[in-house]
This record gives C-alpha cells, sequence and structure tokens, in this order.
C-alpha cells in the first residue's frame, strides 16, 4: 500500500509516520518527498494498513497503487508541475507552450550566437545546444564539451535565453547542473541511473528524454529515479522510438503525448528533429505534437544546416524556423494554448 502525506510534509515528518507504522508491527520506508512525501507499507492487510494510516493526521491518503512508477504519477499529484527557470520562463504551465530550439551542437560562439538572436527573435524562450554529444560513432564530431560553456554563457548575458544542454556523465552533470539552466539527460542514458541519481541532487530542472527503446512505463519509473532523489523539477521529452519504418530515422511516439498526459503530472517536450530525423517532417510533426498536448517543443535549428557538424539534416533553417511558429502558434490557439513569451501574431 501506499501512503501520501500532505503537502509540505518534509522528510522530519514522513520519520515520524514511520514511526508509528513500525510501532503497529509494519514495514514503511520513504520512496520520496517530492513532489509529495509518499510511504510504502507492507506487512499487513491492507485494512490493517488503512486503520493505522487513519490514525496519523499527517496522512492524507491510502491506495493501492495501479503502476509500478509511483511519484510521477498523478495518483501522487493530480495537477501539473510547472517548471520554473526564471525570468518568466516556465514549461507546463497551464494554457502555454513553451519552444526550445537551438542547434544540435553548439559549434562556435559566432554559430551560437547567430542562431540565439534568430530563435529568440521568433519566439523561442529556450536555446538548445549539446557540448559533449553521445555519437553512433566514435569519429563523428564530439562537441565542444567544457570548452563550451563560454560560449554558453556569454550568448546567454547577450540575448537572455535559457540553456538545456546534454549531461552524459557524472562529471559532465555537475558542469552542466552549474552552468546550464536546465539539465538534458539524454535518450540513451535514460537508464543511467547512477546518472539519474546524481542529477536528481542537482539543483537545476531535468529534461528526461525516452530512451528509443523505452516503454512509456521504462520511462515513467526512470523520472521516478529523479523525483526520489529530491529533484521535483523534471519534464519528460518523447523523441521518437525505433520501430520497422525506415523512411525516417526513428517513429515520433505522439501516442505517447496524450497517453503521458493522462499518466503524469509532469510537462511533456516533443522533439520532432530526433523523432524523424527529416527536416522535411519537423513543421507536420512540430503541429502534430503540439495539437496532441505538448507543453513543449524542442526543435533542432542551425544558420547553415548543410554545414552543421551533427544533425544537420535534421535541422531547419533560421528561416524555416521562423516560418514553422506562426503555424505552431495557429494550431495552439486551436487547442487553446498560446506560445509562451513569443512576439509572433497569426
Ligand atoms: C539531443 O537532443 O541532442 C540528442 C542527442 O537527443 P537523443 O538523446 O534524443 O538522441
Ligand atoms: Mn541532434
Amino acid at each position: 500500500m501506499l501512503i501520501i502525506l500532505r503537502e509540505g510534509i518534509g522528510a522530519t515528518e514522513a520519520s515520524g509516520a514511520v514511526a508509528v507504522f513500525s510501532e503497529h508491527r509494519l514495514t514503511a520506508t520513504i520512496l520520496g518527498t517530492a513532489p509529495r512525501a509518499v510511504l510504502k507499507v507492507t506487512g499487513g492487510s491492507a485494512a490493517n494498513i488503512s486503520g493505522v494510516a487513519a490514525t496519523i493526521p499527517s496522512v492524507e491518503r491510502t491506495f493501492q497503487p495501479e503502476h509500478e512508477f509511483v511519484l510521477s504519477s498523478r495518483e501522487v499529484q493530480s495537477r501539473d508541475t510547472v517548471i520554473d527557470l526564471g525570468d518568466g520562463v516556465r514549461i507546463g504551465a497551464p494554457g502555454e507552450l513553451t519552444i526550445i530550439a537551438g542547434p544540435c551542437s553548439i559549434e562556435s560562439y559566432d554559430q551560437a550566437i547567430r542562431v540565439a538572436r534568430a530563435v529568440r527573435d521568433s519566439g523561442a524562450t529556450i536555446m538548445r545546444g549539446g557540448l559533449w554529444k553521445p555519437r553512433t560513432s566514435p569519429f563523428s564530431f564530439q562537441g565542444l564539451e567544457a570548452g563550451g560553456f563560454e560560449v554558453m554563457d556569454r550568448v546567454r548575458a547577450e540575448t537572455g535565453v535559457k540553456f538545456v544542454t546534454e549531461a552524459v556523465d557524472e562529471a559532465s552533470l555537475e558542469l552542466v547542473a552549474e552552468h546550464a539552466d536546465m539539465i538534458q539527460i539524454g535518450s540513451r542514458n535514460m537508464q543511467n541511473f547512477a546518472l539519474l541519481k546524481k542529477a536528481a541532487k542537482a539543483r537545476k530542472p531535468v529534461m528526461l528524454k525516452r530512451g528509443f527503446s523505452a516503454t512509456i512505463d521504462d520511462l515513467l519509473a526512470a523520472a521516478d529515479y529523479l523525483l526520489a532523489g529530491g529533484n521535483a523539477r523534471v519534464a519528460l521529452c518523447e523523441r521518437g522510438i525505433r520501430t520497422f519504418c525506415t523512411h525516417t530515422r526513428n517513429t515520433l511516439d505522439l501516442n505517447a503525448v496524450p497517453v503521458l498526459r493522462a499518466l503524469t503530472h509532469l510537462p511533456i517536450v516533443v522533439d520532432p528533429s530526433h523523432g524523424t530525423g527529416r527536416r522535411d517532417l519537423v513543421p507536420a510533426m512540430s503541429m502534430a505534437a503540439v495539437a496532441a498536448g505538448a507543453q513543449a517543443l524542442m526543435v533542432e535549428v542551425h544558420h547553415e544546416p548543410e554545414c552543421a557538424l551533427s544533425d544537420g539534416q535534421q535541422s531547419l533553417s533560421l528561416e524555416e524556423f521562423a516560418d514553422l511558429v506562426p503555424r505552431v502558434t495557429a494550431v495552439a490557439k486551436a487547442v487553446g494554448v498560446r506560445v509562451a513569451g513569443a512576439a509572433v501574431r497569426v
């Protein structure tokens, strides 16, 4: 049985509740305190556990969980989690669509500032740009790594955009947590539990990308690692899964968007760039994602896609991105959502 404690109850009071259960020879463990303190209680019948729980003032609810994931589930928190990145930039705010855009990799100051200015002026409030690149081949561009933080810091100071960038291991995570506004955990690392445990302790929000062979339950259980470790600011990103379709790099699983919206309180980001691998498909799938209920889009954009050091084939040009935002805005409006911070008019 799971026990949800009242909002605002922290670890100390949760330990008090654990003690009451042990007085009744029941075993209670604290699963986590974000977004709520949740206890798992075993060693007795449902009626026995519920009876003891009813005597503890900090208890809000007792229930038998439906799924393996707990803290990310709407059973624990029914209202949507809103991630605040500061300066009015949010992911998951009611009625708001957040646009994240930028190159696959940060390549140089000149590249990053050009893309940052353009995507910001088109309506993006968060810039993406990898510094550590998990590439299929070791001979492909691996990223600027720590050398790129100087570029990130300058571009942020000059444009006001927030930055999300990927951490690939525990060492890069420490640096990303210090310099970026949001930590990206990539598809290949979705179940790197040591990395998730470390990200759970970081003081920055995390965007967890779905593994390309991961089920929705796997994704939510992975998110539970972040929440269990105390990081309540988690967004989930659908970025395409492996199927037998050979026309696209991945199959963007848009079914996952309404499924996740129903199951979890965490905000849902969709990445149509990796989801398709094809620039020509990105606009249609961006609009479809918004119609499906995505709360943020993450789109790869490059000022010279044909010269990009990674993922040029799926990156929009600055003009293509500028053309896409009003179309996405129109779809958003049709589903009762506005583009956050965008200066575009439809
Ligand atoms: C990325 O967003 O840069 C990336 C590598 O994506 P994924 O982890 O989804 O492959
Ligand atoms: Mn990429």
